[in-house]
């Protein structure tokens, strides 16, 4: 097995730079937003890299491709420490190897945050490379051979464009800095013009980007109770551990969700012992594969807990799992580009996988993930 690390975005079929302008567009963006020394910098504090692609190869010849973020890091860790470690071992033993990842990693630097972007396309890379051995689609490595079309909700702000596009489930993005009087009646005029928008029995979600503090969380909670709100998703600082039991206290009658912002499949069992949220967020490219998507899926169907892969409908990875994992309520399609564009210019879209209609969504059935590239069209996009 050869893992092998090259950066390039473009065969990733997102324009960086539109995804770029995208994000600087808000000030929400920005992790220290609260301080008002640093408002208005978000570009300051956004990772330089690019994205990254992993190759495993195996002794066949067969190969596997994982995709991934912050390049200028995960590549050299994919290359120099990860790769090697796991050369020469047998590919079946995905669980195995994940647990050999991510406890190097954890026992010498930690195995959250870049370590798990890096895991994050190596297992990927891995679970590929088994389907295209087996000629069989990944769901179907996961244990369901007839996957049933699955719900999709739109991210963003211009929800009358997504329903024009068959969405007829939205989230959206609170797109203020916390801590002002000022936005959280903004927001009220948001949530309450978007319920209008989308009618009283659309399900209707708000994103809070994982920048508020506790009290100005509970504050949005209370203030957007009237709008039958189906979840509310990242209202506080992704390891502010003690403050998700002050938010759950604070709002019993909302769902809450959390976790594209967690790392391995440890954080999740913590919000499933805890009762933190009642939506479990995982994204696949970021948490550390497919592999810890499945325990965590496993642990909150045990539990009873709900499933809802972050960005599950935007890659081939994520429309995969989201299609295979018990539990998973939706998939969420996170529209990274502006209105009219082809919703394959969106966040991180892989060729070769399907687009959601009528707000539903079928995995191709292609061997692997399905991703309609070839090793020379990596090469190409990557020298
Ligand atoms: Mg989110």
């Amino acid at each position: 097995m050869r893992a092998e690390a090259v950066t390039n975005p473009e065969v990733l079929g997102r324009s960086v730079e539109g995804i770029a302008d995208w994000h600087y567009q808000f000030d929400h963006m920005n992790p220290l937003c609260t301080d008002l020394r640093y408002r208005g910098q978000a570009s300051r504090f956004q990772p330089p890299w690019g994205e990254v692609m992993c190759v495993v190869t195996t002794n066949s010849g067969v190969w596997g491709l994982g995709m991934g973020s912050l390049a200028g890091v995960t590549a050299p860790l994919i290359n120099d420490y990860l790769a090697p470690m796991l050369s020469g071992e047998p590919i079946e033993d995905r669980e195995r190897l994940w647990e050999m990842m991510t406890v190097a990693c954890g026992s010498h630097f930690g195995a959250s945050g870049v370590a798990s972007y890096a895991i994050s396309a190596v297992d990927l890379a891995l679970w590929d490379a088994a389907g295209k051995l087996a000629d069989k689609p990944v769901y179907e490595l996961l244990g369901t051979t007839d996957p049933q079309p699955v719900r999709c909700y739109a991210t963003g702000s211009d929800l009358e464009w997504f329903g024009e596009l068959g969405f007829e489930a939205f989230k959206l993005a609170c797109p203020w800095g916390p801590d002002t009087t000022a936005a959280i009646d903004q927001l009220v005029d948001l949530v309450g013009n978007g319920r209008e928008l989308v009618g009283p029995s659309a399900d209707l979600m708000l994103d809070c980007w994982a920048v508020q503090s506790v009290e100005h969380a509970i504050s949005i909670g209370e203030a957007v109770r009237a709008f039958d709100i189906e979840w509310i998703e990242d209202m506080i600082y992704p390891e502010d551990w003690d403050g998700y039991s002050q938010v759950r206290s604070a709002l019993p009658d909302h769902r809450l969700a959390a976790g594209e912002r967690w790392y391995t499949d440890l954080p999740f069992l913590r919000a499933i012992e805890y009762g933190w949220v009642d939506v479990l967020q995982p994204d696949p490219l970021w948490v550390g594969g497919v592999t810890p998507c499945r325990r965590i899926a496993n642990a909150a169907a045990t539990a009873g807990y709900d499933l809802a892969l972050h960005c599950g409908a935007n890659d081939s990875y994520g429309q995969h799992l989201s299609a295979a994992l018990s539990g998973n309520l939706w998939a969420e399609m996170y529209i990274g580009c502006s209105r009219g564009s082809p919703l394959m210019n969106s966040y991180r879209a892989t060729p070769g996988m399907n687009l959601p209609l009528k707000g539903m969504l079928q995995p191709s059935d292609a061997p692997g993930f399905g991703i309609e590239l070839s090793l020379s069209d990596i090469e190409r996009a990557t020298a």
